[in-house]
Formats: structure tokens, C-alpha cells, sequence
């Protein structure tokens, strides 16, 4: 099974769209266990080799508590959605939604280190946590609230009930789909269709 593309130009957008068409019936999921969590950190380049083999090691010696960071993972994922989407709306973010968001970020930054790359300073999350798995989409969520452009986040205009996140970088402001490859050409091919359909005039 593959992954959908990180079309959401943020890892917190990218780990909400593990769904496919959200607005559908029935709704497409990504990640059903914690190996599936672990598969897409390392295809969404948040987890390195190492890391990933030993999150997969820590997952097969503590299978209970690898669920219940799966559980949480998942928690958290639909709070990210539903505060993205509804800010997309106009809908303030339910109190709730942001304590989970909170208290992702909180507890991923209390583990992290301070560490030098080159002349920068940047923070690592260590490997040796099964949250570590989906802790940078907590940080990115926070990150992306706090220092925005939340006004940018916008949901996929499909009418096809795609419903997809993402970071609209364009300059101006313009990017309506997913992406144009999918949802955009989707999009064309019914404005055709429905040029088509109308009755010649003139
Ligand atoms: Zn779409």
C-alpha cells in the first residue's frame, strides 16, 4: 500500500491527509497499527534508518504500549484536522482540540536536545520514545499555529469530498486543489464536461 504524496507542504498537514477523501463514503485510511505510523514518519522523512529500526524494535518488545501510542497518534491526527480545516471555515478551534496539540508539542519538546549542526542549532527529538513516531507532527502543529501562516492552510476545493490540507505557498495565494495532477484535473475535466453539456449559443 502506498502513501498519499506530501502535498501538504507541512508535516502536521501531510500526517492529516493520511486519510484519503474524508468528505467520502467510505473514507480512505492510511494507518491502521503502529508499523503502518512508523512506515509513513520514515516515507514523510521524519524518522531515519536507525531510528526507524529501533522504534520497530521498541513496537515488537512493548506491543500494548506501541497500540496505545498508535491510539494517541490517531487522537491526535483528527484534532490537527479539525482545527486546520475549521480555521479554513472560519470556525475557531474547539479548547480541547488545542489542549491535545499542547500537549503533543509540550511533551515531544520536553525529551528533545539541543543540538549543533554545522554553525546551526536545532532541536532532535531522540529515537528512544514510541511517540517519537508522531511527535514532529505535534511540533509542527504547534509551530504552525503560533508562527502561522494559518490564513494559508487551506482544504482541497473538490467537490469529490477529497477534503486534503495544505500550505498554500503560491504567490498569490491561488492554489485551490490538492493537487493539480488529481483533484485540479478532476476539477477540469467536469468544467469541460459541463461546457460541453450547455447548449451552443450564437
Ligand atoms: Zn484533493
Amino acid at each position: 500500500m502506498s502513501f498519499p504524496a506530501l502535498y501538504g507542504g507541512n508535516t502536521c498537514l501531510d500526517f492529516a491527509n493520511t486519510v484519503d477523501a474524508r468528505g467520502a463514503d467510505p473514507r480512505e485510511e492510511h494507518l491502521h497499527d503502529y508499523a503502518d505510523l512508523v512506515r509513513w514518519a520514515a516515507y514523510a522523512n521524519l524518522l531515519d534508518e536507525p531510528a526507524t529500526r529501533h522504534l520497530r524494535t521498541l513496537a515488537t518488545a512493548r506491543p500494548q504500549a506501541a497500540q496505545a501510542s498508535f491510539t494517541a497518534a490517531l487522537t491526535l491526527r483528527e484534532a490537527i484536522f479539525r482545527v486546520f480545516a475549521g480555521l479554513h471555515a472560519g470556525t475557531p478551534p474547539a479548547p480541547a482540540d488545542l489542549t491535545l496539540i499542547q500537549q503533543g508539542y509540550a511533551t515531544a519538546l520536553s525529551t528533545a536536545r539541543l543540538e549543533q549542526r554545522g554553525d546551526q542549532f536545532v532541536w532532535t527529538l531522540p529515537a528512544d520514545h514510541l511517540h517519537r513516531a508522531w511527535w514532529p507532527a505535534a511540533v509542527a502543529a504547534a509551530k504552525l499555529l503560533t508562527t502561522g501562516p494559518v490564513t494559508r492552510v487551506k482544504v482541497c476545493a473538490s467537490t469529490g469530498g477529497c477534503r486534503g490540507l495544505f500550505l498554500d505557498t503560491s504567490k498569490n495565494n491561488s492554489r485551490r486543489w490538492c493537487s493539480m495532477d488529481d483533484c485540479g484535473t478532476e476539477a477540469k475535466i467536469r468544467r469541460q464536461a459541463t461546457r460541453r453539456r450547455r447548449p451552443q449559443s450564437g
